[in-house]
């Protein structure tokens, strides 16, 4: 057989004497034989099919070898959607229905398309929901013998073009995405997909992207079979795959993140999610003699999976690395061997060492703010504060892993929705009661949300006049937004230098003192931003400081103009804080900077473009900016996570600042792992009991003291612990 192999070139045909059952039968010599062919390697017997050999690479969606050919590895291809390209159906052709083509730059499609439409019967002047299937066929594919591409052309001509930014964020505004149809959302090409565990091994024999697609936990257990009966491998198996990969498992299950696929995409993680898989590659590399830098990686923990994080970090420690860590949990500053604390307070007031020791004597270190709240902890859980004034009923709640969860969510109380991390709580809020109530109260739904597993009955929301999310999502998209501006501070401000002496000689009015728009005093190169965007072609665009008005936005002349010996672009380089004491006497422009002083952001200079600013300040800016308007709408406030970053001094200035959204008559649901915060909630509502599909459950409602006294609550049990006084 071997020779004959050889000759054959990994195929021979095996002849048996008689009929064997199933085997192909010839006759030779007047008797019959049944043939049986075989070969080695990766050839089909029956169809000769030639597969690729395995190896590491072919099952990588990275490889050009692994990807599957038509999504490139993407698992999902972009489409011509028209429900993107056509937002308004009721228009026709003429009027602009095809969105994309109504630009001045591809007007020009339109153009084509209405000159050749009369020829092909395409009627210009009814509603694009009306057209016939045949009509949208030569809209998509094009007329190749009038030159016309069609969507097809336009989009693979811009294709083409994507290495330009703008090019690829218009197609990202009208391309929609499919599962790959080639490889069913697996990424990989066929050859690499036909590979499964041996039946030995799993029993459902697995391919590498079923395996992606379970739980880790699920994982776990498909591993560890394997490792028992890893007998049947090829021995160097063991160590070199099985055991590395349980490890990182292991280390996922001790972050937990036990709920969570292997092929989920990184960006659609929340940041405690990505923080912790990050950390878990720094466990997994079992590396000694290293120094970890770590910022603030408990962000967005439930204090649950606080404590575990602090186990995990100490492995790290033993093993022989050190660790620096931003933080202001105070039990991961606890479980510290040794605090820094820089203060004493923000920006241009702190800077200074205060405190270098262990955690147990900051407490006595006068100077410093986290000593303080140290020693003193937090206000004790008490009854609610305040009176409901009705509450918002929903229904049926069905989002992600909420398992038909009916909320009362009261009105008029600081509501804070708790829980462990993955647990559900902004499926239910952001993506459940914000839609729902948009909805109801007449609001455009976000339409990511517009659909009905987002939207759930709801009743009690008569009183309320309009709801807000105030998300941590970055505010403006240029350096033209300002805090000065987002505020309407800087009108007031522009007014009092053209009534300085020195303007009204020179005749400039408020309009000279504003960068945003042209004919005034602004910096022309700049266009008043400060900064110039160089285009890099194929890298991400660059921004650089203007060499024209070296980023101070005006031009020379209107910055001769001073009041109190300050020109307008000095103003924009103060503080908050600072500009407050400068403009004393000038009420306006000092009531409109208050709400900056009562969120905790006085440290801020006036001219810090808003895009620079963290998650949680553009959350902050977002609320100031409601406490300065007179707007008296009844509205309710969702807030994700306000206390992101914030130092324990700062959570009490914006709990002041709830309490006066609230004394106002206006409604606050926060979500919030942050103890001292849910423990001065009127009404707390935990979700859980775990992550992921084991979330999505009601485990307790009713005021923090009500939460300490229930048993199955995890928040209950650690806030308990947070109202012990100090050893
Ligand atoms: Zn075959
Ligand atoms: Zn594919
Ligand atoms: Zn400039």
């Amino acid at each position: 057989i071997e020779q004959a192999i050889s000759c054959g070139e990994g195929r021979c045909l095996i002849l048996l004497d008689g009929a064997h059952d199933g085997a192909d039968q010839i006759t030779l010599g007047g008797s019959t034989w049944s043939v049986t062919p075989w070969s080695t390697g990766t050839t089909c017997n029956t169809c000769r099919r030639q597969f690729a050999r395995p190896e590491p690479r072919l099952f990588s969606f990275h490889s050009p070898l692994g990807a599957c050919p038509d999504c490139r590895g993407f698992g999902s291809v972009p489409v011509i959607s028209f429900t993107k390209l056509v937002p308004d159906p009721r228009l026709s052709l003429r009027e602009g229905a095809i969105a994309a083509w109504t630009t001045p730059a591809y007007s020009h499609e339109l153009d084509e398309l209405v000159d050749l439409a009369p020829d092909y019967g395409i009627p210009l002047d009814v509603p694009f929901a009306e057209l016939s299937p045949a009509h949208l066929e030569l809209i998509t594919h094009g007329v190749p013998e009038r030159d016309f591409g069609g969507l097809d052309g336009f989009f693979n001509w811009l294709e083409r073009h994507r290495y330009k930014l703008s090019v690829r964020v218009f197609l990202n505004r009208w391309r929609a995405y499919d599962t790959c149809g080639h490889c069913g959302g697996g990424r990989l090409q066929p050859d690499a997909l036909a590979v499964h565990l041996p039946s030995a091994l799993d029993q459902q024999q697995r391919t590498i992207d079923q395996l992606a697609a379970l739980p880790v936990a699920e994982l776990r257990n498909v591993i560890s079979k394997c490792q028992q009966h890893s007998g049947n491998l090829e021995r160097d198996v063991h160590h070199t795959v099985l055991a590395p990969l349980a490890t990182r498992l292991d280390c996922l299950h001790r972050v937990g993140l036990d709920y969570l696929t292997l092929d989920r995409p990184l960006r659609t993680l929340s940041s405690g999610e990505a923080r912790r898989v990050l950390l878990t590659q720094a466990l997994g590399a079992s590396l000694v003699n290293t120094l970890y830098v770590l910022d603030e990686p408990t962000a967005g923990l439930h204090a649950t999976d606080v404590s575990r994080l602090v186990k995990v970090i100490d492995d790290l420690v033993e093993r022989g690395n050190s660790v620096v860590m931003v933080e202001h949990d105070t039990s991961v500053i606890e479980a510290a061997d040794q605090v820094i604390d820089i203060g004493p307070a923000a920006g241009r007031h702190g800077g200074r060492l205060l405190f270098q020791g262990p955690p147990a004597e900051l407490a006595t270190c006068d100077d410093s703010v986290t000593g303080a709240h140290f020693s003193r902890r937090a206000p004790h859980c008490g009854p609610a504060a305040r009176t409901a004034a009705g509450a918002i009923q929903i229904n049926g709640a069905t989002r992600h892993n909420l398992d038909h969860l009916d909320v009362s969510f009261p009105l008029g109380q600081l509501v804070v929705v708790a829980g462990v991390s993955g647990s559900g709580k902004s499926s239910l809020v952001q993506e459940t009661l914000y839609p729902t109530l948009c909805q109801a109260l007449d609001q455009p739904v976000p339409p990511e949300l517009a659909h009905d597993d987002c939207l759930a009955a709801v009743t009690g929301f008569e009183s309320l006049e309009q709801v807000t999310l105030v998300d941590a999502s970055p505010i403006g998209r240029s350096a033209r937004s300002i805090p000065a501006t987002y505020l309407k501070a800087f009108d007031e401000i522009r007014r009092l230098f053209a009534a300085t002496a020195e303007s009204k000689q020179r005749g400039y009015t408020a309009r000279q003192f504003s960068f945003n728009s042209s004919g005034g005093g602004r910096c022309e190169m700049c266009g008043g931003s400060g900064d110039i965007e160089v285009d890099m072609q194929f890298l991400a665009d660059i921004h650089t400081t203007c060499p024209e008005c070296s980023g101070r936005r005006f031009g020379r002349e209107v910055l001769e103009v001073t009041h109190r010996n300050r020109s307008i672009a000095d103003v924009l380089d103060m503080t908050v804080e600072e500009a407050f004491g400068f403009f004393r006497g000038e009420h306006k422009i000092r009531r409109r900077l208050q709400p900056l002083r009562d969120v905790g952001l006085d440290y801020l200079p006036l001219g810090q473009p808003t895009t620079t600013l963290s998650g949680g300040e553009s959350q902050r800016l977002k609320l100031a900016s409601f406490l300065s308007s007179k707007a008296t709408r009844r509205t309710l406030f969702l807030l994700d996570e306000p206390t992101t970053g914030l130092h324990p001094a700062d959570v009490e200035q914006l709990l002041d600042c709830l309490d006066t959204l609230l004394a106002v008559g206006h409604s606050v649901v926060v979500i919030e792992h942050h103890l001292g915060l849910i423990a001065r909630a009127d009404h707390v509502i935990e979700l859980g009991p775990g992550g992921g599909p084991r979330g999505g459950q009601l485990i307790a409602t009713g005021s923090p003291r009500d939460i300490l006294s229930c048993a199955e609550s995890v928040t209950g049990r650690h806030l308990s612990c947070y109202n012990q006084p100090p050893p």
